[in-house]
């Protein structure tokens, strides 16, 4: 396959954009494949805020990011990330870009999954604190009960963002079985 595929899609909206300095988040750790790939982009004066809710993802990002020596670069934190402007790091920083990846934790519990009210809570802090041409990327996992219904919310929360303050668009295999995931991309003007 030539086309790109949806991890590396979000991932290549992520590097056109972040440069070595800036701030950026990943809102769902998880195993900290996002957080890694992002402390990369950061380089060493750049800072990545991540968090989870689960002890287990805290651990296994806490531990990619140590191995790969890269922990200068991350603040990890323990907490949903609807309470991301609850951090003075988050308060005081211009995030140029943030990731979301939605759903559960692969091998995990399928029960504690991200669900639509505090992504939505979440993109709204992050949304308030983007530069000008930043961006938010958020894959979308809708093959799973939870996931059908935070589609759809998130869908209709994004699809109303006012067109002059931001560009928002998807991408997506629209000729794939089973609820396949994709991305939506939001870029404040
Ligand atoms: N990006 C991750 C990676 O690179 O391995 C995968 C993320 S996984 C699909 C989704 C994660 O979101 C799970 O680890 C889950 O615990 C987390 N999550 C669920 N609700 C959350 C919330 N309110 N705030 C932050 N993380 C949450």
């Amino acid at each position: 396959m030539n086309v790109q595929g949806i991890l590396p899609y979000a991932r290549t909206l992520l590097q056109e954009i972040v440069r070595s300095g800036d701030t950026v988040v990943d809102a769902t750790a998880g195993n900290g494949h996002d957080t890694l790939f992002l402390a990369n982009l950061v380089g060493d004066n750049g800072k990545v805020i991540s968090c989870d809710i689960q002890d287990e993802a805290i651990m296994a990002t806490n531990e990619r990011i140590q191995k790969a020596s890269m922990s200068k670069r991350v603040k990890l934190h323990h907490i949903g990330h609807e309470h991301l402007n609850q951090l003075p790091s988050f308060q005081t920083a211009e995030i140029r870009a943030a990731i979301f990846n939605l759903g559960y934790l692969p091998k995990g519990d399928k029960g504690i999954t991200t669900t639509g009210d505090t992504t939505i809570q979440a993109i709204e802090q992050i949304y308030s604190k983007l530069s000008k041409e930043g961006r938010i990327v958020l894959v979308i996992y809708h093959g799973h009960p939870e996931g059908k219904i935070e589609k759809d919310d998130v869908l209709h929360y994004v699809s109303n963002l006012p067109q002059e303050e931001a560009h928002v668009a998807s991408y997506q295999f629209i000729n794939q079985r089973n609820n396949p995931p994709f991305v939506v991309v939001i870029e404040k003007r």
